[in-house]
This record gives structure tokens, sequence and C-alpha cells, in this order.
């Protein structure tokens, strides 16, 4: 299996990543990603060494089980094991990690006949890039979604002339596409880059209803990255989460990218690109994926609260215990769901086991008030103990600042290293520009608030509540319900 070594000097590519105005010579030495990548090779060590993460597949030999595509509720529960084994090492601050798109493609790969629908051999095309992702263990990234000021999003103004990458041209070999796209989480750090639209499209929209794939370092792609949030901080201590979990964000430009046939998975087939999300199990094994490391990561936020609060010596105030109550049933309600969604999971058209959307998308529907509450609860706990930490770690060890702070802020030199070291962290959790980013990920990374509700009121099944309040309805009229004289009309 894939090291991290591997990984890392997979990055030295020539891949075109932009920072400050400037291309960045080797992604894995730049103070932006340096970090993260270590983090990500991390990731891979433990996948390598830890036998719990492998499973034998009839088709691919011996793979990591966050790959495997379910077939069984035992599979799921497999899956979702080695899924929270590699979102504890980022305590679920990666949102994009390899088994977010690499669990697209396990949907996908389930269902070659409806990639063969729109042309043959597609299937096969989709196939043998799933093979790829399983048997090297490849880190692939995506970009689903137009930029906000081109046309392509409802309602929009269309007079930026800014357009949604797209095909212009097509040749015996491939086709070229062009223009931009979004972001890409992790872009920048990763093998591939699959590109589609998530966006409902309509006739006529046909150049960007594609889907395929491109390694990173492929000619023509462009990657403008964020301004990153490790470069500058004083240290790890400082800011613990920003260097080393900070996947990095990029828009992603294609100027006259040239994509094989063989690396196309749809061309020009507006309903195409829909079903490959929504008719295989791809979009629910993504957002399962998302949804578990969600829950790591609110246990985390939950005993960062507890710690606070012990900090501070409050944990036994009732107005405290009412807060980690709340944030407790906010962490139980997600990862209930997602074991309901489990519990409830049903065989798909194609054999994949797939979790049952009504739950998946139920707590999808919540994310983007209950990520915000969950901040505001620590928030509120914490008062100004996160402000009023040191200005970085020197203060901690200058023989001219250590003295007075050990005196007259903690207990001891050793309790004064724990504070400053747990409320640097809850800052780097809740208010950092880190943290921020966060925030806004958890709100809009399954779509703005009315869209994932819109995943949730389709697929509850409105039948089942709208035939139980028909029943009681029919139940009863307004001259009673015969022979029941409780309801008959009043005198
Ligand atoms: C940190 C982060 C990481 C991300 N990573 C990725 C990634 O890896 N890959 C990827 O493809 N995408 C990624 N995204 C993009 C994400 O999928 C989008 O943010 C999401 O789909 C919402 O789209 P949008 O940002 O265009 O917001 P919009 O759709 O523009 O929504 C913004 C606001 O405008 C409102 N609005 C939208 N349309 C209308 C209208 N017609 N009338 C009135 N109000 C309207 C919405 O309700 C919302 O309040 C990421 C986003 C974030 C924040």
């Amino acid at each position: 299996m894939r090291t991290g070594t591997e990984y890392v000097a997979s990055l030295c590519d020539g891949r075109d990543v932009f920072i400050d105005g400037r291309r960045v010579d080797d992604v894995a030495t730049h103070p932006a990603f340096v970090g993260i990548v270590a983090t990500v090779g991390q990731l891979y060590d433990t996948a390598a060494g830890t036998p719990e993460m492998h499973i034998g597949d009839p088709d691919h030999g011996t793979i990591n089980r966050v790959h495997m595509t379910p077939r069984s509720i035992e599979d799921l529960r497999i899956r979702r094991e080695a899924i929270t084994r590699w979102a504890r090492l980022s305590n679920g601050f990666l949102g994009r990690s390899p088994d977010h798109v690499g669990s697209f493609f396990a949907g996908f790969a389930s269902a070659p006949a409806l990639f063969d629908q729109c042309r043959d051999g597609f299937g096969e095309n989709v196939r043998r890039a799933y093979a790829e992702i399983v048997r090297d263990d490849l880190y692939a990234s995506y970009t689903v979604i137009p930029p906000q000021n081109s046309g392509l999003n409802p309602g929009a103004a269309t007079t930026s002339g800014v357009t949604q990458v797209g095909v212009v041209a097509e040749t015996d070999a491939g086709i070229v596409v062009q223009g931009t796209q979004m972001l890409a989480t992790g872009g920048a750090i990763s093998d591939r880059l699959f590109v589609s639209c998530l966006r409902p499209l309509s006739p006529g929209q046909e150049d960007f209803a594609v889907s395929f794939m491109i390694p990173v370092a492929t000619r023509g792609l462009k990657l403008f990255c964020r301004r990153p949030y490790a470069v500058g901080q004083p240290s790890a201590f400082d800011y613990p989460l920003s260097s080393r979990f900070d996947e990095s964000d990029a828009m992603a430009v294609f100027d006259r990218v040239f994509v094989p046939w063989e690396n196309v998975f749809i061309y020009r087939s507006v309903g195409g690109v829909h079903d490959q999300f929504h008719r295989t199990a791809a979009h629910v094994l993504a957002n399962t994926q998302a949804q578990i490391r969600l829950t790591v990561k609110l246990k985390f936020l939950l005993g960062l609260a507890v710690h606070v609060s012990e900090a501070n010596e409050r944990s036994v105030a009732p107005s405290v215990q009412d807060k980690l109550g709340e944030l407790a049933s906010l962490a139980s309600v997600v990862e209930g769901m997602v074991l309901a969604a489990e519990a409830g999971a049903a065989l798909d058209e194609f054999g994949v086991c797939k979790p049952n959307p009504r739950f998946l998308y139920g707590i999808m529907g919540l994310q983007s008030e209950l990520y915000p509450r969950v901040l505001h609860i620590i928030r509120e706990l914490s008062g100004a103990g996160v402000i009023g930490t040191t200005s970085s770690y020197r203060d901690l060890v200058s023989p001219e600042t250590h003295g007075d702070l050990t005196r007259y802020m903690a207990k001891s030199e050793a309790d004064l290293e724990q504070r400053m070291k747990l409320f640097k962290l809850v800052w780097d959790a809740i208010g950092s520009e880190f943290a921020g980013r966060h925030h806004q990920y958890e709100i809009f990374y399954a779509g703005a608030s009315e869209v994932a509700r819109g995943y949730s009121r389709r697929q509850y099944g409105l039948d089942e509540p709208m035939a139980l309040a028909q029943e009681f309805l029919d139940g009863y009229d307004v001259l009673g319900a015969a022979g029941d004289p409780q309801l008959a009309p009043m005198a």
C-alpha cells in the first residue's frame, strides 16, 4: 500500500499552483503546504501500517477499506470504522481527505452501464479510474460547482463574461475544455482532479454537461490558492490546527486543457451528469463519509468544551452543564443519523448497499445551523480565555516574560503551559482564520442551506407522512364519523 513518503515524492510533478502571484516550485516543501502534506502522508502511513484498514477485494486485491464498495450493512460498518480511523488523525478537520472523492468513484464504478448509455466505453473509463484510485491509493479532489459570477448559477447575472469550465473542441483523441471552476479543496496537494457539474443543468447547456478526471499536473490546469493559514504563524503550539490541517482551497482555471477520451466519463449529457451523482450511490456514499468525519469533529469539539469548563473550574455550574448538554445532544444527533442511515441501508439497483438517504440528508439539512451553534456554545463557554493568551509561545520561553506569567497567571509553569495550549487550540478551532474557513465549509460544503434541505425534502419520502395526515383527515367530516359518537357534531 502507498506510504506517506511515496505520496510526498509524487507531488513534485510540475503542477501549476499559484500563491501570492507566484508559481509554487515544490508543493511538498512550500510553507503553505508542508504541514498538510505531512498530515496526508500520515494518513497513508497509517493505512499502510494498520491491517484493520485493509480488505481483500475480488477485483482489486488488498485495498484500503475507505475505498471499498459496500455490498452489505456489514461492509458499511467496516467502511465507517476505517473512515473514522482516518478522520481521527485530523479530528475531522480534513474535509476532503482522499476518502471523500474516492467514495464518489466507488458509486460511479458500480454502474458502468449508466456511463455507457452516454457513450460506449465510458463505463470502462469510470471503472479504470476507480481501479487506479483503489490500486494506487490515489488522492482525488474535485471541483463541481461553477463560479458564482458565471451564467450557470440560477438567478445569477450573466454579465461578467466568466464561464464555467466547458467543452470548446473535440478531436479523435479527446476533448478540449476551457473556463473556470469555483473551488477545489485539496486540489493543490492531490493526485487527480475530478471535474463535473453538480448544479442542475438544462437542455442547451450541454457544453458544461461533462465529467472527467485529470492529473493535477495536466498542462493548462492552473490552481490559484486562497491565503494559506499556516504561513507566518509563530509555531504549531500557537496554531495547532492551522499548521497541520490547512488542506487549502483553490480556484481552478482550465486554459484549453486537453482531456483524452479515456479520462472522460460523461460528455455533453445533461441527464448523464445528474444520474452519475444521484442514480448511483456516489452522492450518498461521499456525503456519508462527510458525516462520519463530522461525527469525529463534533466529539473533539465537545471534548475541548469540557476541558475549557474544567480549566476555568466551572464544570459543575448549572449553566455550563446545560451548554455541555446541548453540545452533547448536537454531537449525538449527527452520530445517530450516520448509524440510522447505515442500519436502514438497502441495496440499490447496482447492488451497492446505500445508506438510507432519509437520515443522511436529514442531518445534512440541519448542518448550516448545527455547526455555527456548536461554535457559538464553545465561544460562550470560553469567554475571554481564548483572547487572554500570550502573543506566542515565545512569551513562555523568554526569560524576560516567563517568570511573571508563571507567577501571576497560573498555579505553576506546567499549568501555564497547559492553559495556553488549551486556549490557543480552542481559538484555532472556533476563532482563527482557519476556524472561520471551517465555519464556512460546514455551512456550504454540500451546497447552500436550501440546497441541502432540498435533498432532505426530496429524500425523506413525503408519501408516508402525507398518508398519515390524510388517514386522520379521512376519519371525520363535517357531520362527524358514522357510528362514532365521540366524533358526532356537538349539540
Ligand atoms: C470552504 C469551502 C470548501 C469548498 N470545497 C469545494 C470543493 O472541494 N469542491 C467543490 O466543487 N466545491 C467546493 N466548495 C463549494 C461549495 O460546494 C459551494 O460553496 C456550495 O455549493 C454553495 O455554492 P456557492 O458558494 O456558489 O453559494 P451560492 O449558491 O452563491 O449561495 C450563496 C447564498 O446565495 C443564496 N442564493 C443562491 N442563489 C440564489 C438566488 N437565485 N436567489 C437568491 N439567493 C440565492 C444562497 O441561499 C446562499 O445564501 C467549497 C465551499 C467552501 C465554502
